[in-house]
């Protein structure tokens, strides 16, 4: 089966924990037998409760935590039962992390790597191609247990996904060009979206083929001087409009949302709270995730004013998007059940979106300067909440996302980026 990935990912793993932390990690029947057998020094299956149901899949269970922590993980940070007994007895979820891996309808087989583990954010490592065989193995497991992938362009359009592969590369190839300045890439993405939703461009979609890059491309040169005068002086967002994006910056941001479902009920009024409070524009990105700054009083739409980003801060978020859309991992099952129309509207508003967290984690350390470290910490926070929470599969979530891809309200959140 061929296999698609973006080339330049990196990963090499540092036995940070983080992903055996608050995560759940689900395993078959089968799985939990296989361990159950295993013996595992300070791990007592007769007198401890090591599995529990799994309240959303019946057939399936979860290892239990203890500390937040999964209960197989040693004080060293490393897993038990790899440690004992080796890779292959792990349950398949954990050997699969941080590579995201689908088989699609077409036999195609897509792999990523997470970028919500600090490793690959880091881009230290080895690179992805040398993880192809340990991919291929992975993928074969997968066949067995998860439906093959689909995707749509949008409700009404179903292209093949090979036209679909041809239209990402198109975006991927104007959204890394560097020629272009950043702003200007992702404003000309909104407006190729908004122009293929139009029916007298339906055909393009459909019928996408070798030209359609080259065209994109010309379509995207043709418009800078358009893109650039409207970006100049776009006309101020409205309280609806600035509600709506601080609101998604905290959706992006709920990488406890597990933690937060299993506290009590009035624990999660005050959540509710801090939500309200950072939708007004008063709150703090660290009431909302543990791992953020304290920031309250700084508006999200206020913070990246008059920022000055280092050159190399954005490096990773590209890198991101190109991993992305080579992979067609932003649509599709599993990943929210987007159309491509969502997904990409999905990864367009990561920008202002990423550039907020990042300016507000700036200002928390009194800086006037956005770095690549505020960029990863950002992205290890979204890319977190975009392949977990449902927050985004939710009808009004991705109208909100809508309203903010629209020419004039894109054009204000854009302006004050680099
Ligand atoms: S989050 Fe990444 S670096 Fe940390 S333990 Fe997991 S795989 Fe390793």
């Amino acid at each position: 089966m061929p296999l698609k990935f973006f080339a330049d990912q990196y990963f090499a793993c540092k036995n940070c924990g983080k992903c055996c932390g608050i995560w759940e990690v689900p395993l078959t029947q089968e799985e939990k037998e296989r361990i159950e057998k295993l013996s595992i020094p300070g791990i007592d299956f007769s007198k401890n409760k090591i599995f529990s149901k799994n309240k959303k899949h019946k057939s399936l269970y979860v290892i239990n935590k203890k500390n937040r922590c999964c209960i197989f993980l040693g004080a060293d940070k490393l897993c038990l039962i790899h440690k004992h007994h080796g890779e292959q007895l792990k349950p398949l979820t954990c050997r699969i992390y941080p590579f995201d891996i689908i088989n699609w309808d077409d036999d195609v087989t897509s792999a990523t790597l997470r970028y919500d583990c600090p490793a690959v954010c880091s881009q230290s490592g080895k690179k992805i191609c040398s993880f192809g065989t340990d991919i291929s193995a992975l993928a074969k497991e997968l066949y067995k247990k998860r439906k093959f992938a689909d995707a749509r362009y949008n409700r009404k359009l179903k292209p093949k996904l090979s036209n679909l592969r041809i239209i990402a590369e198109a975006y991927k190839n104007f959204l890394l060009d560097t020629r272009f300045r950043p702003t200007i890439r992702i404003f000309a993405a909104a407006k190729l979206i908004e122009f293929h939703s139009r029916p007298e461009n339906s055909v393009d979609v459909l019928e996408a083929g070798s030209f359609f890059s080259r065209d994109a491309m010309e379509l995207v040169k043709r418009s800078i001087k358009d893109l650039e005068f409207i970006l100049s002086e776009p006309a101020p967002l409205n309280l609806h409009e600035k509600m709506i994006f601080r609101f998604l910056v905290g959706g992006f941001i709920r990488s406890d949302e597990e933690y937060a479902m299993k506290i009590l009920p009035f624990a999660r009024l005050s959540r509710v709270k801090e939500i309200l409070k950072f939708s007004l524009g008063s709150g703090s990105l660290g009431k909302l995730c543990a791992q953020l700054p304290e920031t309250s009083g700084i508006d999200p739409l206020e913070a990246v004013k008059g920022m000055k980003w280092d050159e190399d801060a954005l490096d990773i978020y590209w890198n991101y998007i190109g991993s992305r859309l080579e992979s067609l991992h932003f649509c599709g099952f599993p990943c929210l059940g987007l159309t491509f129309e969502e997904g990409m509207q999905h990864l367009i508003i990561s920008y202002p979106v990423l550039a907020s967290i990042s300016a507000l984690s700036a200002r928390a350390d009194k800086r006037g300067n956005i770095t690549k470290d505020d960029v990863s910490k950002a992205l290890i926070i979204i890319d977190h909440t975009f392949s977990r929470s449902q927050l985004f599969a939710i009808g009004y979530v991705k109208r909100m996302t809508a309203i903010l891809c629209t020419e004039g309200t894109l054009a204000s959140l854009l302006k004050p980026l680099p």
